[in-house]
């Protein structure tokens, strides 16, 4: 079999779709993008394709290599989103070339299946409170909010209590009938993290994300030996490579690969064995459409490490398309008790609806995240 074609679509709400096609009539599909630079992801993605086409799409292993080897410089975010589209689309064909899920090639079941836990958006805790209710009816118990607003590099007494009277108001609504993570997006200083993360310990939340930047990831030692409450993250980090200090200089309880960034399911495997051998759970990271969902559920169904997985259905980010509006086998992906069962189809196990994809692809729009400033007018993280 010889890789013939790889076309990408551009999708609302911020999505891109790649379709990789064989000359013996298989293709499959992945979900190469980052958030916001789906353009030069894609120009990455046609880049990498003179590494793929006329090569046999059943060496997975060697084409990541080459994918990753063969530029003189690698990584980060638009290459290794690139990379992991083009992976994830080589599992989907092998799988259907094969006849099975790609779980199977990955050595079969640990779980039958994962929980799920869904993102609550809004800031007043009222607003906060409506959503978990309408969650709950659905089957949701786990829970991830924002865990503040934006943050000065060192933050007022009135800024901290409003953070922290959201989750109080919270906690006490709903007792322990819910959990729920909280999300500091990288928005937090280490100093303030430790005040934050002290003010929130008696509200037990599953779990602190980012409680600052991977880029200032010396800090998660410290933190974590500074709290009680867990401290996940990795979304913004992008292979083995970039995991292996995080992972040795201890801290994190929680890796949060994204199967759309961290060069995919090849790569996302290696990443959990890692994190395995470090006692480290895994909660892949996927606020993404349906491809990058059934790449992540594919590990987590293999990786005895998996605890949770984020998905994206209804999330504020999903304007003018959700989760499975192009998916022809939406029943596979339906919610069990709060959980999400491993795809059974062959392959990744998403039937993509491609009428549907080329026509929406003529108007994606160009997605952006928020630029914030402080009340100064200096920038502030997102
Ligand atoms: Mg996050």
């Amino acid at each position: 079999m010889k890789i013939t074609r790889l076309t990408t679509y551009r999708l609302p709400p911020r999505w891109m779709f790649l379709k990789v096609e064989t000359d013996e009539g298989i293709s499959g599909w992945g979900e190469p993008v980052v958030e916001g630079r789906a353009r030069s992801v894609e120009t990455a993605v046609h880049e990498l394709s003179d590494l793929l086409i006329g090569k046999d799409p059943a060496r997975i292993n060697d084409l990541w290599q080459t994918l990753y080897r063969g530029g003189f410089y690698r990584g980060g975010p638009i290459l290794m989103s690139a990379i992991a589209g083009i992976d994830q689309a080589l599992w989907d064909i092998k799988g259907k070339a094969l006849g099975v899920p790609v779980y199977q090639l990955l050595g079969g079941l640990v779980r039958d299946r994962i929980k799920a836990y869904s993102w609550v958006g809004g800031d007043r805790p009222a607003e906060v409170i409506a959503a978990i209710r309408s969650l709950q009816t659905a089957g949701f118990d786990t829970f991830k909010l924002n865990g503040c607003g934006e943050m000065a590099l060192i933050e007022s007494s009135r800024q901290i209590d409003a953070a922290i009277a959201t989750v109080a108001e919270i906690r006490a609504t709903f007792g322990n009938s819910i959990e729920f993570g909280l999300d500091f997006h990288g928005r937090v200083t280490a100093p303030m993290a430790r005040v934050l993360l002290k003010e929130l310990e008696p509200y037990r939340p599953l779990f602190v994300e980012e409680p600052v930047l991977s880029e200032q990831a010396e800090h998660y030692p410290r933190l974590a030996a500074a709290t009680s409450i867990p401290l996940a993250g990795g979304e913004r980090l992008y292979s083995r490579f970039d995991f292996k200090a995080l992972f040795a200089s201890g801290g994190l309880a929680i890796a949060q690969p994204d199967l759309s960034h961290a060069g995919g399911i090849t790569e996302c495997h290696k990443i959990a064995s890692m994190a395995e051998a470090y006692d480290i759970a895994l909660a892949p990271h996927c606020p993404l459409g349906p491809l990058a969902l059934a790449a992540c559920l594919h590990i987590d169904v293999v990786a005895r490490n998996a605890v949770l997985q984020e998905q994206s259905m209804g999330i504020h980010y999903n304007q003018g398309a959700d989760l499975l509006d192009y998916v022809l086998n939406p029943e596979d992906f339906r919610f069990h008790d709060g959980h999400l069962l491993p795809p059974s189809r062959p392959g990744l196990g998403v039937e993509i609806n491609e009428a549907r994809v080329i026509e929406r692809s003529a108007n994606a729009p160009n997605w952006r995240n928020p630029v914030w400033r402080h009340a100064d007018g200096s920038i502030a993280e997102w």
